[in-house]
This record gives C-alpha cells, sequence and structure tokens, in this order.
C-alpha cells in the first residue's frame, strides 16, 4: 500500500489545533495507507508549539512536527513540509480545516482511478469569506492567468493531492520565492481537478491579512510574469506617440495659426506630473524585479528550522 503525508501549515492556530488534529486522524485511521502527519509551526507566539509537541508525545509513529526560528510565511512552511516528506503522496492541507480532511479519501480515489500526479482542489463556493476576500481573490486569479506565461486552474489555493514524482520535481527547483500553487501547474504531468466547497474556518481570523495577501499576490505575480515589464514599455511607447502628435500639431498649428501654444501652462504642468509620473512608475516596477534579483541572488535559505520532533534522522 502507499504512503501518504498530509502537510499542515500552522501559525498561531492554538484555538483549532486540538479539534483538527482529531477530524484529520479519524480521517487517516480510516484509510488503508500508512500515513502521517507532518505539523510546520511557522513561528507561532501563541500556544501552538505546546499544543503541538503535545500532540507529538502522544502519537510519535504517526504526527512528526518541524518548528521553524521564526516567522517565515506560508509558502516557505508548506515547502518545508514538501521537503521532509518521504511519501508516495501528500495532501497539503490548512491547519483551520477550511479544507476539510474528510475529502481526502475522495480525492485519493480519484487519484487512483485516473493515475493523476496532481489532485488540485477548486473552490465551488467559499463560506465564511468576506466580499473583500471573495472579490479581490477572484480579481487576482483572473489577473493573474491573463499576464502569466502558463495558465493556472482558477479558484484554486493549496489544498492539493500530488505524488512523488512532483514532489521530486519540486525539491529540484532553485528559487526561493516560491508561489506553490503556480509551480505545481508548471511542473505539468498530469493534473486534474476535484471540486469541493471551502468551509469557514472553524475557530480563530485568518493569518492573511491584506498586507500578506498582497506580497503573496505580488510574488505570483512577478515570479511568474516579465507582463508588467512589457505594459510600462507599452506605456513609454504611447507616451511617445503622443509628444510627437502634440509636436506636429503645435508647429503647424504655429506656422497657420490654428493654436496658441503660449497660453499652456495647464498642458504644460500636466504633461510634466503625468509623464513623471509614467516614468517613476516604470523605474518602480524595473526595480520590483531587481528587487527578486537581489533576494535570489543572496541565496539565503527560504526557512531555518529550530526544532524537529518524530523524525527518524
Ligand atoms: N500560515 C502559516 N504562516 C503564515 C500564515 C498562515 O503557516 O504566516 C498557515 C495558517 O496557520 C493556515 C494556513 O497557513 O494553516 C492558511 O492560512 P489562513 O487560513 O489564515 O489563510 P486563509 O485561509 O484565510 O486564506
Ligand atoms: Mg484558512
Amino acid at each position: 500500500m502507499k504512503t501518504l503525508t498530509l502537510i499542515i501549515p500552522c501559525y498561531n492556530e492554538e484555538l483549532v489545533l486540538v479539534e483538527s488534529y482529531q477530524r484529520t486522524k479519524a480521517v487517516l485511521d480510516s484509510l488503508p495507507h500508512k500515513t502521517e502527519i507532518i505539523y510546520i509551526n511557522d513561528g507561532s507566539q501563541d500556544n501552538t508549539r505546546d499544543l503541538l509537541n503535545e500532540i507529538a508525545a502522544t502519537n510519535p509513529q504517526q504526527v512528526r512536527v518541524i518548528h521553524f526560528s521564526r516567522n517565515f510565511g506560508h509558502q516557505p512552511a508548506v515547502t518545508a513540509g514538501i521537503n521532509y516528506c518521504q511519501s508516495d503522496l501528500a495532501v497539503i492541507l490548512d491547519a483551520d480545516m477550511q479544507d476539510p480532511p474528510e475529502l481526502i479519501p475522495e480525492i485519493l480515489a480519484l487519484q487512483e482511478k485516473e493515475e493523476a500526479n496532481v489532485v488540485y482542489c477548486v473552490r465551488k463556493s467559499r463560506e465564511g469569506e468576506s466580499r473583500f476576500k471573495l472579490f479581490t481573490a477572484k480579481l487576482f486569479y483572473r489577473t493573474m492567468n491573463s499576464m502569466s506565461e502558463i495558465d493556472f486552474p482558477l479558484d484554486t489555493g493549496d489544498f492539493r493531492l500530488i505524488d512523488r514524482k512532483v514532489m521530486d520535481e519540486f525539491n529540484h527547483l532553485r528559487e526561493r520565492g516560491k508561489y506553490i500553487r503556480g509551480l505545481i501547474s508548471w511542473v505539468g504531468f498530469k493534473q486534474i481537478p476535484f471540486y469541493y466547497e471551502r468551509k469557514a474556518r472553524i475557530a480563530g481570523d485568518t493569518k492573511y491579512p491584506i498586507s500578506k495577501m498582497f506580497r503573496f499576490a505580488s510574488y505570483a505575480l512577478l515570479y511568474f510574469s516579465k507582463k508588467p515589464l512589457k505594459l510600462v514599455m507599452g506605456l513609454g511607447f504611447v507616451a511617445v506617440l503622443v509628444g510627437i502628435i502634440l509636436a506636429i500639431w503645435f508647429t503647424l498649428g504655429k506656422i497657420y495659426g490654428f493654436s496658441h501654444a503660449e497660453t499652456g501652462w495647464t498642458s504644460i504642468i500636466f504633461t510634466i506630473i503625468f509623464f513623471g509620473g509614467v516614468q517613476l512608475i516604470t523605474v518602480g516596477v524595473v526595480g520590483q524585479y531587481i528587487g527578486i534579483l537581489f533576494d535570489e541572488i543572496k541565496a539565503r535559505p527560504e526557512y531555518i528550522v529550530d526544532e524537529k520532533k518524530n523524525f527518524p534522522h
């Protein structure tokens, strides 16, 4: 029988962990597979660390825990889970039960039937999310698709099943800023959707405030697309074209007397501000990519492990 790992990142999840573990364990025990859970404690400041250690102590065969040295973020936490997973199959899941573990048997069955390498879970609906989040998420996934060089499945988070082949390829990727759902699409192989209803969090608040959401979205865009550079270049060409047309218009106007350029204070100020802005935006966009090069060249590790529990070596 195949081995299965659940990868669960946790950041300040003391309110959900116990229930989350019980529900997840019940599902795992009903499966014929040899199963384990890898919890990644992403530098939580609450009681998550102690709770995870307690859970690990009661079930050393099945529960492994990785404590980070500080909060590195959701994507590095999932990356660590994939790096440490030795199983044939892995399912990436949130600690807050928004992606119900009870669906795992169905996902496994689908994977086996279709012999897929990836089963990505698509949200038919989302309970308990603010209108703002729903709207921005929708906008984000659609914009990403139109901007990026490959097509991503819409309305899909990191909740998915991946097999050994995909994990091995993932572990070879050298970029440090990882947009995991994008990278898993990017590796290819046979990927199939599984439709489900996303639930509300069982307790606690989202660990993705607007600032983190924004960073996440800009990572996705900058790592997967060079379109922003093309867009600002396009803006430059438009500006030049407008400049040439105006120059011709006013020169002819001067000769034939149909324009009075010397009364144009407003238009001069407007032009300076507008094209000054265009230039600053362009420099900003280029700067974003240089920032990424800077980060990637430093080649710092994506995360630092403080302590591991129940890992054989
Ligand atoms: N998470 C994490 N590090 C972070 C933020 C979040 O490990 O810096 C975890 C969090 O504990 C949860 C998962 O990532 O298990 C998804 O976060 P959350 O549920 O808050 O995001 P949402 O579902 O609201 O988008
Ligand atoms: Mg969640």
